[in-house]
C-alpha cells in the first residue's frame, strides 16, 4: 500500500492545497493521501490562525467529493506544537508495511533542513515535492543546504510535475480581510461559504 501524507495550517485551505495533490497521487499511484490540519504550526512565526476546529472542518468540506483524499486528526489535538516527524512515525508504526510519502511544496522543502529531526524523518518516508508558481528549478536547488542536496542524489526526493495553482493562504486571508471577492477558482465554494458564514478572516 502506498500512502501520502500532507500536514498543513490550511487556513484556509485552497485549490493549491488539493489539485497539485490529486496530480501527485495519480503519478505516485498512492491508493490515498492523509491530510494533517495541525492545531499549533511549528513554522508560522507570530499572526493569528483560526481555530483548528475551523480549518479541521474547512478540510473535511474540501475533500468531501475527492475520492483518496481523507482527512487525520493526528496533528489536530495536541496542546503543543505539532512535528512532522512525529507524525510520521505514528503513521510509521500504525501501517508498517506500507510505502510512505510525504507530500510538502516546493517552499517548505526549501526549509527542511530547519525541521526538528528531518534526518529521521526523510528515513521513514520519500518526499514528493508539490510545484508552486513562483518556482524555478535552478532556483530551487540553489536554496539547498548540500545535506538536502544529496536526498536527491540519494532517490529520496521525488517531483511532481504538477500544473501550478497560483493561490496562496496568506494572499487569500489578505483579500478575505480587505472584505474582497476571492478569484475564481482559488478554492471550493463550500469552503468560502463557510468562511463567510462565520466571518472568518474578518
Ligand atoms: P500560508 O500562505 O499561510 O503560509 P500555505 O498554504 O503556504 O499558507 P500551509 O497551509 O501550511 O501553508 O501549506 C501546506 C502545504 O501546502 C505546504 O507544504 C505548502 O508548501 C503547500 N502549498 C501551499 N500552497 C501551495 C500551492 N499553491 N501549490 C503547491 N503547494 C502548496
Amino acid at each position: 500500500m502506498k500512502i501520502g501524507l500532507f500536514g498543513g495550517t490550511f487556513d484556509p485551505i485552497h485549490f493549491g492545497h488539493i489539485l497539485p495533490v490529486k496530480e501527485a497521487r495519480t503519478q505516485l499511484g498512492l491508493d490515498r493521501v492523509v491530510y494533517l490540519p495541525t492545531a499549533i504550526p511549528p513554522h508560522k512565526s507570530g499572526g493569528q490562525v483560526a481555530p483548528p476546529h475551523a480549518r479541521w472542518t474547512m478540510v473535511e468540506l474540501a475533500l468531501l467529493s475527492e475520492p483518496g483524499l481523507v482527512a487525520d486528526p493526528f496533528e489536530l489535538t495536541p496542546q503543543r506544537e505539532a512535528f512532522t516527524v512525529d507524525s510520521v512515525e505514528h503513521f510509521r508504526s500504525a501501517f508498517p508495511a506500507a510505502d510512505l510519502y510525504l507530500l510538502i511544496g516546493c517552499d517548505s522543502f526549501a526549509e527542511l533542513h530547519t525541521w526538528k529531526r528531518w534526518k529521521d524523518l526523510v528515513d521513514m518516508v520519500k518526499l514528493a515535492v508539490l510545484v508552486r508558481p513562483d518556482w524555478r528549478p535552478g532556483a530551487l536547488e540553489a536554496q539547498l543546504t548540500p545535506e538536502v542536496a544529496a536526498l536527491m542524489e540519494a532517490d529520496r526526493v521525488c517531483f511532481i510535475t504538477n500544473q501550478p495553482v497560483a493561490v496562496s493562504a496568506t494572499r487569500l486571508r489578505r483579500v478575505l480581510a480587505e472584505g474582497g471577492q476571492p478569484a475564481e477558482g482559488w478554492l471550493p465554494e463550500l469552503v468560502l461559504e463557510y468562511i463567510h458564514k462565520y466571518n472568518l478572516y474578518q
